[in-house]
């Protein structure tokens, strides 16, 4: 993602009530039920952008919790402005580098954890920093809920077949793979659009997606 300093976009999010302040990130792990009022299931998206995806999913699914977590404040600042435009109850911001999930997470805390067209760190050396690198899933196992599951779709083959690779060495296993996530009706039904979704779709690149779960047999319901 290109990024441009967006000049005040640090002093917005800092008076944001949408976001929770790096201050009382500490306080987060065991908490998610009294920071959201209630104790409802509580679904991540990382590295998520302006936020359209999450957004609409916490619309449109009013009784499960979100957070929204980015590492950049001027990539934030948008989905601080649509949650302005239309504020839901059930949507939180955290601006923080994923590397630290587990310090604002307890374990199992969450039930489902999305990643949407992550950076594809291309360089070899820099493969840790892939957000669904085994290092990040052995960060994931942590967070996640015994059976929760993570979802994780993007266009970039060669980041998915790294994915798809990291599976086994970090012990999980996927329950759905698909490489034209488009194409496949039943897979859509519940599908919401993310702003790079979007544009690359409309390049006509296809999509490529997978359900996974910690451990466990395979169970793949492979749609090639
Ligand atoms: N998910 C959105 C979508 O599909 O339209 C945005 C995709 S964009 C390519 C990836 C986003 O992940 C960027 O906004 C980037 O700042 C964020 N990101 C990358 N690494 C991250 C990390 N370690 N922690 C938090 N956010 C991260």
């Amino acid at each position: 993602m290109r990024l441009r300093n967006v000049t005040g976009c640090r002093e917005v999010i800092a008076a944001s009530r949408y976001v929770i302040q790096e201050e009382r990130q500490p306080d987060c792990p065991g908490n998610w039920k009294e920071i959201f009022g209630n104790d409802r299931p509580v679904h991540i998206e990382i590295g998520m952008g302006k936020g359209r995806f999450i957004h609409t999913m916490a619309k449109e699914h009013p009784r499960i919790n979100y957070v929204g977590i980015e590492k950049y404040s001027a990539v934030l600042l948008r989905a601080v402005q649509k949650m302005e435009q239309e504020e839901l109850p059930n949507l939180k911001f955290l601006r923080m580098d994923a590397e630290e999930i587990t310090k604002v997470f307890g374990p199992g805390e969450v039930d489902r954890i999305y990643l949407n067209f992550s950076d594809p760190w291309p360089k070899d050396r820099h493969a840790k920093r892939r957000l669904p690198s085994r290092e990040f899933l052995a960060r994931y196992a942590v967070i996640l809920k015994k059976d929760g599951r993570l979802e994780f779709k993007t266009d970039n083959r060669e980041l998915f077949d790294f994915a798809v690779g990291e599976l086994a060495p970090a012990g999980w296993t996927a329950e759905v793979i698909t490489y034209d996530l488009h194409g496949d009706a039943e897979l859509m039904k519940e599908n919401v659009m993310t702003e790079y979704e979007e544009k690359f779709s409309a390049m006509g690149n296809p999509i490529c997606k997978y359900i996974i779960f910690r451990g466990g047999p395979n169970r793949c319901t492979s749609t090639v």
